[in-house]
């Protein structure tokens, strides 16, 4: 589960990690009576789950409230990535000396948790990680051992933080660890942990993902969760048709819609489509075991986003019985959109009587996933062609 960065401050405050005081604006109105009552400068705040929002022009300083009303009003309804922004955090602007970064994650690899700290925090974190990784302190935590002080100094050294501020840093590091294990994060973030003018260390901002197998643990926490707040409308909508479903990060997204059974296939299927040429806008396991119903929700699911372009489905079936699949598709077949391709692979249970249902319809029939993936591709690419 994501959660913004107000709710993701709130926990920080609970395990004493410094922040700004604010509060959380809904509309412009808002915005400016905050920062009346705050009765200083301010910083204006998408609240979105989704980063990159100072890039995005998601994150505006205010000095004044009625300049705070006039910031929110631009970044209220803003396109963040996909994301629009529904609400704006009002907090306290300081003046920066230093940005750093300071992250806490899982290494899967390492089957440890991995302390990240770095003296060249921000926006550009992602551009120093991978143009100079020297700059950035990785410290490995054995979940069996903990993090113990001579680790945390050994990070602010190598990260080539202010070693003035080491007192108050290891603290905070030590703070933002023992909320990470109390609230069973997978990721938790201050970029940037600051060096304010006048020397403070303070959380500006503050990213936390929740690891869904432990809320049970954190009922608290579940006040945070939005219906469809980190989804999207198609997601959405998959959710309430119990279609297991994922669109595609915006921009990784292309025009190949896929369904198919089982996990390990529909992502081999995204895997072979993409090596053939054209990205997956989406993907939806259909499952085993369900009726023609869900199979058409599941399609209908696929094609919502107009962007997609093709549908490719790919189905070994098991138990999942391909005359069900087939039905589905005879049901659906007037609801593609003219001129739409549409791919086939339905091998396995009930495949010949699939096969007879299918016999009248104009869909385009393969045996292999690898004939499908090139087939869709080069049907789609054929519609680009001929637009
Ligand atoms: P992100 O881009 O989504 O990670 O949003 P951040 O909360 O990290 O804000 C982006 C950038 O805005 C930060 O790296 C800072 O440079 C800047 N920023 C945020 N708060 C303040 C502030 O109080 N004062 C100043 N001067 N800059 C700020
Ligand atoms: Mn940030």
């Amino acid at each position: 589960m994501k959660v913004h960065e107000y709710q993701a401050k709130e926990v920080f405050a609970e395990f004493g990690i410094p922040i700004t005081e604010g509060g959380v604006a809904f509309t412009p109105d808002e915005a400016e009576q905050i920062t009346r009552e705050l009765g200083k400068p301010v910083v204006v705040k998408a609240q979105v789950h989704i980063g990159g929002r100072g890039k995005a022009g998601g994150v505006k300083l205010a000095n004044t409230p009625e300049e705070a009303r006039e910031k929110a009003d631009a970044i209220l309804g803003m396109d963040i990535r996909g994301f629009t922004v529904k609400k704006v955090l009002v907090t306290e602007q300081v003046g920066i000396r230093d940005e750093y970064y300071c992250g806490i994650t899982v290494d899967r690899d390492a089957r440890m948790l991995v302390l990240i700290l770095s003296a060249s925090g921000g926006v550009d974190i992602e551009q120093v990680a991978a143009e100079t990784p020297e700059k950035i302190a990785k410290i490995h935590i054995d979940p069996l051992v903990g993090l113990w002080p001579n680790q945390m100094r050994r990070a602010v050294f190598s990260s080539g933080i202010d070693t003035s501020k080491i007192k108050e840093i290891s603290s905070i590091i030590h703070k933002l660890y023992k909320a990470f294990l109390a609230r069973d994060c997978s990721l938790l973030e201050i970029n940037p942990l600051v060096v304010t003018d006048d020397g403070q260390v303070l959380a500006l901002d503050a990213k936390m993902d929740v690891d869904d197998n432990g809320l049970f643990r954190n009922k608290d926490l579940l006040k945070y969760r939005e219906i469809g707040g980190d989804l999207d409308e198609y997601e959405a909508f998959a959710k309430e048709n119990h279609v297991t479903y994922v669109h595609m990060p915006p921009d990784m997204r292309g025009p190949v819609g896929i369904a198919g059974n089982g996990a390990g296939l529909v992502m081999t299927t995204l895997d072979v489509v993409a090596r053939a040429g054209l990205k997956p806008n989406n993907f939806c396991d259909i499952g085993g075991g369900g009726d023609a119903e869900h199979s058409i929700k599941c399609i209908e699911t696929v094609m919502k986003d107009p962007d997609v372009k093709g549908f490719f489905l790919n189905v070994f079936g098991g138990i999942t019985r391909c005359d069900i699949v087939a039905q589905a598709l005879v049901d659906y077949a007037d609801n593609f959109p003219a001129g739409c391709p549409v791919v086939i692979r339905l091998t396995g249970t009930n495949e010949d009587i699939a096969k007879q249902m299918l016999e009248e319809t104009r869909y385009t029939f393969v045996s292999t996933m690898q004939e499908g993936a090139e087939k869709i591709v080069e049907l789609i690419k054929g519609l680009e062609v001929g637009a």
